[in-house]
Parts: structure tokens; sequence; C-alpha cells
């Protein structure tokens, strides 16, 4: 196992040599703050105070805090009243919220208060001894500085009081703090954005680091780019790409950091980076970019904003609602442009209520059909991968099992179906979706496994006797795909063919070659895959209504239509969105 040391007090020092020579200001100041911590600690800070939300030995901790009082001899004790938190009925109604104000515990952090162990977090600075006599208290003794900082993390506690803490470690460690939790510090300083901080744990690294590990940098590089430094940030996404592709987070930050700088060639460069190593960006990246081009004239950005959204178009991409208020905002925001934006749903027959246009259809033209069938069937099945689990002497079975048979209205992917309702037998479900489709007249194909004609309980006999006998079934080995079986049958049907299935078919749709292809893959999957809307076992079985109209980024030129996730709705991966953002030139 790799161990990282560090030199820190040595390191401070020299900062602080340096720093001196600068002339007083705002740095030098916190600097000297710093410092103090790392070297005058002992004299000048004297707060302690303990919180045990869960006291399980009260008395070996009244003995710590009576210690404690006892070793204030100078008298500079005027804080000493509010610094000790004494306990609480821990079961009251209000106590984890209120122990948690008192904490200074952010809101939403909450209910993160743990029920299960005590903790030993300080709410003030300590000093050496302070610390040593709470670590006495803690059990895992070799741990302890770790799980602390872990902690002080989790309830985003103040940074002074983690600066104590390695003041005190490296005291006792002849300077020497170890890059753990060195890291963890430089955690809590980026998470509380405390940029003066990050910068002198970044000179540190600097100096005595050639490389770090990726946690490290992406914390710098988040860190950085709210500074005046934030060009380092980029050296710093370098020195990542020297050893493993950043990460979609490494990219958005140094993103954030050219656009707060009104880079925006640099920002779009960066994009265009991601994008060409196909890596995805964040919702926060693209929002970045709507925001902060928000009321700056640059037609050749706004071209690109433009791009942006033509690239959620053709990967079937829906943003989140912020984002959508924040492309609306900046819409409206172009001078002398008129744009009109509005939150909308469209009508059945695909027509927006807000400006009356119709939308996409989502009904392939021949054309369009043909070309995807080949390619789905040429990409996905012949491709080898997908066939991976099935045998050739099967494949030849299927085939020559669909030549026999007449086109289908329906095909059916029994084994998924019916594990949607693990309350009903599986046999019964499946006999009740084959019955009701059948009596409308459907030629229905179920697509199934050898193992549902063993009788079980799950799979009565009669039951898939009586589905035999309404639909043409195919029960393909226990080791099959089930899924290259359901596109071949379907597709092979024609454009009339529908199929039931809870699967996204995700897998077949990233083996498609090209946007068009796979934009095309979408709206068939759309506009032909059955979702059960309810169920009423024995009685009757409710499908949602299939779609006309195309649920994709889409524009006329002088209109966009952009669907979107709203913040509290919940969507199933076979969902899509039922809001739209509706922008229109005015005239
Ligand atoms: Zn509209």
């Amino acid at each position: 196992m790799m161990t990282f040391l560090l030199s820190f007090c040595r390191s401070f020092q020299i900062l602080w040599k340096n720093r001196l020579n600068q002339g007083p200001g705002l740095r030098n100041q916190t600097f000297s703050v710093l410092y103090s911590y790392f070297h005058f600690s002992r004299k000048e800070r004297r707060y302690f105070s303990l919180t045990l939300p869960f006291l399980q030995n009260t008395k070996s901790i009244n003995l710590l805090i009576s210690k404690t009082i006892s070793s204030r001899k100078n008298g500079k004790n005027r804080h000493r009243q509010e610094s000790f938190v004494s306990p609480h009925p821990l079961f009251s109604a209000g106590t984890a919220k209120k122990k948690s104000e008192m904490l200074g515990y952010k809101k939403d952090q909450q209910h993160c208060f743990p029920f299960s162990r005590p903790v030993l977090l300080p709410t003030k600075p300590l000093n050496s001894e302070e610390w040593e006599k709470v670590k006495e208290n803690y059990e895992q003794k070799d741990i302890f500085e770790n799980w602390m900082m872990a902690q002080m993390i989790k309830y985003n506690c103040s940074i002074d009081i983690a600066k104590s803490l390695l003041s005190w470690k490296a005291r006792k460690n002849n300077g020497i703090v170890d890059y753990k939790l060195l890291i963890g510090y430089l955690t809590l300083c980026v998470s509380q954005r405390q940029t003066t901080e990050v910068i002198d744990v970044y000179e540190i690294v600097k100096n005595r680091y050639k490389t770090l590990e990726l946690e490290g940098y992406t914390l710098l590089i988040e860190g950085l780019i709210h500074s005046d430094r934030w060009r380092e940030a980029l050296i710093l996404l370098e020195d990542i790409k020297k050893v493993i592709l950043p990460s979609k987070k490494n990219y958005g930050n140094c993103i954030k950091g050219a656009l707060l700088n009104q880079e925006m060639n640099l920002a779009w460069n960066l994009y265009l980076e991601m994008l060409n190593q196909r890596i995805i960006p964040t919702w926060e990246t693209f929002q970045d970019f709507f925001d902060f081009a928000k009321g700056v004239k640059n037609s050749q950005f706004e071209r690109r904003l433009l791009d942006i959204l033509l690239y959620l178009r053709h990967n079937q991409m829906y943003p989140t609602e912020p984002f959508a208020q924040s492309i609306k905002a900046w819409f409206e925001s172009i001078p002398e442009k008129k744009w009109k934006g509005e939150s909308v749903t469209i009508h059945k027959s695909g027509q927006c209520s807000a400006c009356g246009r119709m939308l996409e259809s989502i009904h392939l033209n021949s054309e369009e059909y043909e070309f995807l069938k080949q390619r789905v069937l040429k990409d996905v099945l012949d491709g080898g991968d997908q066939y991976r689990k099935t045998t050739p002497e099967e494949i030849n079975r299927f085939e020559n099992f669909i030549k026999s048979c007449p086109p289908f209205d329906i095909v059916i992917d029994g084994l998924n179906v019916t594990k949607m309702f693990p309350k009903i037998r599986e046999s019964q479900t499946l006999l009740d979706v084959v019955s009701q489709l059948t009596k409308q007249n459907l030629k229905v194909l179920v697509l199934g496994r050898k193992h549902m004609l063993n009788r079980s309980w799950r799979w009565q006999k009669s039951e898939m006797a009586a589905v035999q006998n309404m639909a043409y079934c195919f029960f393909a080995d226990n080791v099959s795909e089930d899924d290259a079986f359901l596109l071949y049958a379907t597709l092979n049907s024609g454009n009339h063919c529908r199929f039931l299935t809870r699967d996204l078919l995700r897998d077949h749709k990233a083996c498609l070659p090209d946007d068009k292809t796979r934009h095309l893959f979408f709206r068939w999957q759309q506009g032909h895959q059955l979702v059960f809307l309810n169920y009423y076992p024995g009685k009757k079985v409710i499908f949602q209504s299939v779609l006309t109209y195309d649920t994709v980024v889409q524009t006329t030129g002088d209109s966009w239509h952009i669907p979107y996730d709203e913040k509290m709705v919940e969507r199933y991966s076979y969902e899509v969105p039922t809001k739209w953002l509706c922008l229109q030139q005015q005239n």
C-alpha cells in the first residue's frame, strides 16, 4: 500500500515566510490565522466543547470535561459556558433538530444525524491535550484521525476545527500529516468554498508531490476554479490526462472556471474535447453554458448553444427542470429576437397547447422503416454480441420458426412481462394478457423460456396450454437473450407490429452505429412499445396509449419545443416526459 507523508509544518513555515514579504492583505491575515493554529494553538486556543448525542459512558465523559476545565487555570474562560453542551434528553421530539442546530449543521443535513453510534464531534478548535483526551475515548485508536475527519466532512464542520486536528497530528508526528488526512481537509475546504485554504493546501501538495491520485486532482480543480488562479486547474486537467481519461466532473469544473472568467472559446473547446472522448456532460455543465451566456451578445456563441440543444435531440436526452428554466431565460435574454417561452403540455394529437404547432410525428415512413430494419437486423442481430448467450442451432430454429408464421401484430416478452406483478402467478398474468389481445383478433407471439413449460406453482400447466392455444409461442433455451429475438420478430413482421416488454432495450440502442439510426430506433420504440398502465387479475389489462408524436427536442427555426423532466416527478425508464418548454419568436 502506498503511503503519502507530508512535512506539513515545514511547508507552512516556508509559505508563511514567503507571504510575509508580500505586505499585509486579506490573504496574509487569513494565513496568519491558519498559522496560529499550527504554532500557537496550545497557548491561544482554549475552547473546548464536546457534544455527545448518544452518551454511552457519561462518567468518563464528565471526567473528560472536568479535566479540561481544571486545565484552564489562566482565566481565559470567557467562552466556557457557551462552549459546553449539556446532555439532552435524547428521544424527545425535535431533539435531533435542535442538536444539529447547535452543532451548526446545515438544515438539509439534519436527516443524516446518526442514530447508531456516539459521535465525539467538537464544536470548537481543540488544542493537543484536548485532542488526546477525545482520542482516549475512542475505541479504534489507529483510525481515529481519519474517522474524525470523515465525521467533520459528513457534518460540514467549521474548517478551524479540522485545522486544529491537523495541527495536533502534525505536532505529534514531527510535522508530518499523512496524505489521506490532508485530502480530507481539502474536501472540507472545497465543499465550503474556502478558496484561500484550498490554495494553501495546493501549494503544499505542489511542493511535496510530483503527481497526485485522481481524488486529489479532482478536489483541487473544483477548488481552484473559484480563485484568480483558476487557469492552474487546466494544468491539473492535463496532468490527469497523462494517466487516465478525466471525468465529466473534471471537465465540467474546468468549463465552469472558463465561463466564470468569460473565456467562452476555451469553455467551448473543452466541451468539444469531452464530446470527442465520448464523455457525456452533466446537466450542470450544460446549464452553465446557458446561464453564463445570458445577456451576452455573441452570435457565434448563440449558434453554439443551439448546437447543444441539437446534441440533446440526437441523443434523446431530456433536460432537467432547472436546466429548462435556464434555456428559457437565455432565449428570452437574446436582444431583439423577442423569444417567448412557456411551460406547456401537448395534446394527444401532437398539437402544442400554446402555439398550436404540430409536433414531429413518431410514425416512421416506409423508407425510414426499411432503413431501420436493415440496420437493426444487421448491426444488432448479426453483430455477434447479441447472440453470445445463445447457440447457432437455436438461432436457426428461431429463424425457421419465424418463416413458418404469418406476420404478428404483437410480440410479447413473456418472462419479462409476467415479472412485473410479483404477487400474481406468472402464467395467470400471461394468460390474461394474451386472451385480451387475441380477443381483438390480433396475431400474438409469446417469446418464452423452456422452464416456463415445466410444471410449477408459478407456471400452471393448464394456463400455459391455453396460452399456446391462443398465441404463437417460441420457447428458447434458458440462457438465451430475449431482446434479440423480440426485436427480430417485431421488425420482421412489419411497421404495424408492436411489442410488449418493460425493458428499455438500451443495450441494443447502444449497438447502433450512428445518431440517425439511434433516433429512428427510439422513435420506433416509442411508437411501438406497449406499456402496462394497470392490471386487474382475471379481468382486465390496461395499456398506456402509444404516442403519436415524437418526444424529442425539436425546432422549426422560429420555434423550439423541448421536453423536460419535472423536478418532483419520477419517470420510469420506459416513459417519456409530459412537460414541454415551448419557445416561439414573437413577430
Ligand atoms: Zn408550442
